[in-house]
């Protein structure tokens, strides 16, 4: 057997463990040698670490390589053995990112090892193969975060809403962690006590052994190594500010046809899609798919491609000045960093709205929730909860919050759903006996601390004023987005009356002499998809499609500039884009009038 599974998996994971550590043959092996070098390791010989960046694969020769979980704690786990035709490595390697275990040579190891750009190119040349190593990758940080053997740990009660908060982040971010509860382990009781932590707190201890005591997600993105430091001081064809879907759409499509493309999100990616539990109107999946799986399988499928990504990580300001085909655009990004490229793709969606009640911002993490997803089910089990709003994503959120919890209010403002909501949703709530619909009902009052979050909710009645108080500990707050465009502000793309980017005809007339194409702004070689997009769809399926659709308008604006085709096509092992006709005759760089607001009906 080449690969011994040591540690203990869910059955649903377990019955896919040969998907999870297949065995290479010779003549496979032999097909993928040109990708790496071989390395003679003499047995003890620590091959990667947890928090120090991998090295890519290891494709077992001869010999054994030990792999094992090491928390900061000192605890050590085993978790697999790989011999002559095992490999090692997890999804993360795809991108050079942080070891999540550790590897070393348990006999003298030969190993063929394969850098992580040969891994992308190897997995893109070598397309069956390339198959069941990247199921294989996939599945195995899979089966870390269902284990909890590996990542930082967390210690703090379960209910804590700091815990919530970090554990929150780490799984939208599809990282495996584990979490403790001081009352049930001494040694960490211990241990929080030595850091002075009070009620609430919560110690992150990361794999390095570092510990932090009620880390920001910046700083537990730090501790992980998943926060990029490095400058980047390369030319980009083309950046991207969000990994929602518009913005991991463009970075799968620009990545795989040769373009050299970065991707910034500031939290997570999926974007608001991440949040969605269940979506069901997407192309392809009769029976749904969670907008976490669908955003997963995006991520890894850029990163093959070979785009950097960037997370956590905010753009701050576009620097316009120099924007032109023969130009390039400067991102400030918030921790003053720059990157430089010739075109940006503006993908930050939308931010949530967030209606006018006291205390709001004391209770977001901490028992008010803008979204409804599998992690946020489990913390409701068994228990009531109100649920704001009326359109179609909090439909979808009361429907699968009701598998969990006792009851869910739905509070509205108006007498019913029929103006908001689709058919099928409201027909879904009349069929569920603990969702109970509250219409002329706005949101009160939250009462609580910070140290406990929410542990009640007050609402009224519009109608007849009357007021109810119940014993809620979770809110869910569906009342709609605006668009996350304040980062733009100066750089002279032009939005609308509520702040959405225009682009294509509707912002000609503030375009300064050139003809914007159908996804660009008023800014040359800025363009605009998805939901923050003025005129856009707001749905998943229009995301992505807008997010194709800009690489192939990026293409005819490169081809414009005289030097751009030497540039592109440098990803490894992809062949060079060939030349899009042009649509559109573009003249150099121009000055932009800055940022401004349009009626788009005027
Ligand atoms: C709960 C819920 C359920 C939904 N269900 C469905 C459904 O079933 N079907 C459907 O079709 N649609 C659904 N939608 C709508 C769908 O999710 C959106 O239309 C889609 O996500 C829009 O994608 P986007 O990439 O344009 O923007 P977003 O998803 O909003 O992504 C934008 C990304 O940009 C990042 N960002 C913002 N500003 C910056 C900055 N300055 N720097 C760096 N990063 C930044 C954000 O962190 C975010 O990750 C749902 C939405 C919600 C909230």
């Amino acid at each position: 057997m080449a690969s011994n599974t040591l540690i203990d998996l869910p059955p649903e994971i377990a019955s896919r463990r040969h998907q999870m550590f297949p065995v290479l043959t010779e003549p496979e092996i032999a097909r993928i040698s040109r990708f790496g070098t071989v390395q003679h390791y003499p047995r003890g010989t620590r091959l990667f670490a947890a928090g120090e960046p991998g090295p890519g694969m290891f494709v077992v020769l001869k010999g054994a390589i030990a792999v094992s979980q090491r928390d900061g704690l000192g605890h050590v786990v085993p978790v697999v053995r790989h011999e002559p035709g095992g490999f090692s490595a997890e999804v993360g390697q795809l991108s050079g990112g942080y070891s999540l275990v550790d590897g070393h040579a348990e006999e003298d190891v030969d190993a063929l090892l394969v850098p992580p750009a040969q891994l992308r190119a190897l997995i893109i040349a070598e397309a069956d193969l390339g198959e069941r190593i990247v199921r294989a990758l996939i599945l195995r940080r899979v089966g870390l975060i269902a284990s909890g053997a590996s990542g930082p740990v967390l210690i703090g009660r379960p209910q804590s809403p700091q815990l919530l908060r970090l554990q929150n982040f780490l799984s939208r971010n599809g990282r495996p962690h584990q979490a403790i509860d001081p009352v049930q382990d001494s040694a960490a009781a211990a241990l929080l006590e030595q850091y002075g932590a009070a009620t609430g707190d919560v110690l992150a201890v990361c794999p390095d052994g570092s510990a932090v005591l009620n880390p920001s997600e910046n700083a537990l993105a730090r501790c992980l190594g998943m926060l990029d430091s490095a400058e980047h001081n390369e030319l980009f064809d083309v950046a991207v500010v969000g990994a929602g879907p518009a913005g991991l759409a463009t970075a799968v499509y620009a990545a795989s046809e040769g373009l050299h493309v970065v991707v910034l999100d500031c939290r997570s990616y999926g974007g608001q899609a991440g949040a969605s539990a269940r979506i069901e109107n997407y192309l392809g999946f009769p029976t749904g798919i969670s907008g976490q799986a669908l955003a997963g399988r995006a991520f890894v499928q850029a990163q093959k491609f070979g785009a950097e990504i960037m997370i956590p990580a905010q753009a701050a300001a576009l620097d316009c000045s120099k924007a032109g085909p023969s130009g390039e655009l400067s991102l400030k990004l918030t921790d003053e960093r720059r990157l430089r490229s010739k075109t940006v793709v503006i993908a930050s969606g939308a931010r949530y709205r967030r209606p006018a009640v006291e205390r709001l911002s004391e209770f977001e993490g901490r028992g008010v929730s803008y979204w409804a997803s599998a992690f946020e089910a489990k913390t409701c089990a068994d228990a009531e909860v109100a649920l704001v709003g009326g359109g179609n994503s909090a439909g979808q959120a009361a429907v699968f919050m009701a598998q969990y919890a006792i009851k869910v209010f739905m509070l509205i403002r108006g007498p019913s759903l029929a103006a908001s909501m689709s058919r099928y949703l409201i027909d879904r709530i009349n069929a569920t006996p603990n969702i109970e619909l509250r219409p002329y009902t706005e949101l009160k009052e939250l009462h609580g601390n910070r140290e406990e979050g929410l542990s009640a909710v007050s609402w009224r009645n519009t109608r007849t004023g009357v007021e109810e108080k119940r014993p809620i500990r979770h809110v869910f707050l569906f009342v709609g987005a605006d668009p996350e465009t304040r980062w733009l502000e100066g750089c002279g793309v032009a939005l609308d009356s509520h702040g959405f980017v225009l682009t294509g005809q509707a912002t000609a007339s503030l375009a300064a002499g050139h003809v914007p194409a159908p996804l660009e702004s008023s800014v040359p070689g800025v363009f605009a998809v998805g939901d923050v997009r003025s005129g856009s769809v707001k749905r998943v399926g229009g995301a992505i499609g807008e997010g194709a659709a800009a690489v192939a308008l990026i293409h005819q604006y490169l081809a414009a500039a005289p030097q751009s085709r030497q540039a592109a096509g440098t990803t490894p092992g992809l062949p060079d884009p060939s030349p899009l006709p042009d649509e559109h005759d573009r003249p150099g760089a121009k000055s932009h009038p800055s940022a401004q607001r349009l009626n788009p009906s005027s």
